[in-house]
């Protein structure tokens, strides 16, 4: 596995990160002038020796002299490697991740596996409602009914139902901006021309 991160994303997540924030979740932290003090999580003590300047965005304590940033404090509290430290303070400041860089054939092909999914799901909820809610479902309703298959099933399975009228998918999908030429494309209409 890859686990390298992008050494400039690193830089941007501990110049945005609130060091006093996050180890305030961990450290009764009181300000003392321009800095914080507490007692420290990683020795024993009785009078505050832990600081936290906010300003370099660094910790330091001078009664067991662990220091380091937010990175090196949430490494030690949590037992988390350098990666992982970086992705939760990444999260905590509202930070994206950033995601391995694809290649514009591999972007194009999950663009691509992306709308195949959402244009399938739309699909699976047009029959679902048509089954549940649409007089053109109603064949649909009272088979299943008959095999005594109710509507907890019904959702859980997301069963749905096509009915006769071959332009309802297309209206429904036009409506969600999914182009005719999109459904065929993705196998949920036949182009008419193909078959006349
Ligand atoms: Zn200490």
């Amino acid at each position: 596995m890859d686990n390298r991160i992008p050494e400039d994303f690193i830089e941007e997540v501990r110049r945005q990160a609130d060091i006093v924030q996050i180890i305030s979740e961990h450290v009764v932290l009181k300000r003392t002038g321009k800095n914080y003090q507490g007692l420290c999580p990683f020795h024993s003590e009785k009078t505050p020796s832990f600081n936290v300047n906010p300003e370099r965005q660094m910790f330091y304590c001078f009664g067991c002299h662990t220091g380091g940033n937010v990175f090196t404090f949430l490494m030690k509290i949590n037992n988390l490697a350098f990666i992982d430290a970086v992705k939760v303070v990444a999260e905590k400041t509202g930070i994206a991740f950033p995601e391995k860089e694809l290649s514009p054939g591999q972007k194009k092909k999950e663009l691509k596996r992306k709308r195949f999914l959402e244009i399938h799901k739309l699909a699976a909820n047009y029959f679902h409602e048509v089954l549940l809610n649409s007089p053109e479902g109603r064949p649909g309703r009272e088979y299943l009914e008959r095999r005594g298959i109710g509507v907890k099933i019904i959702n859980d399975f997301a069963l749905g139902y096509a009915p006769a009228q071959w332009d309802g998918l297309l209206k429904y999908m036009a409506l969600r901006n999914v182009s005719p030429e999109e459904l065929v494309e993705f196998g949920l209409a036949v182009s008419k021309t193909n078959n006349d």
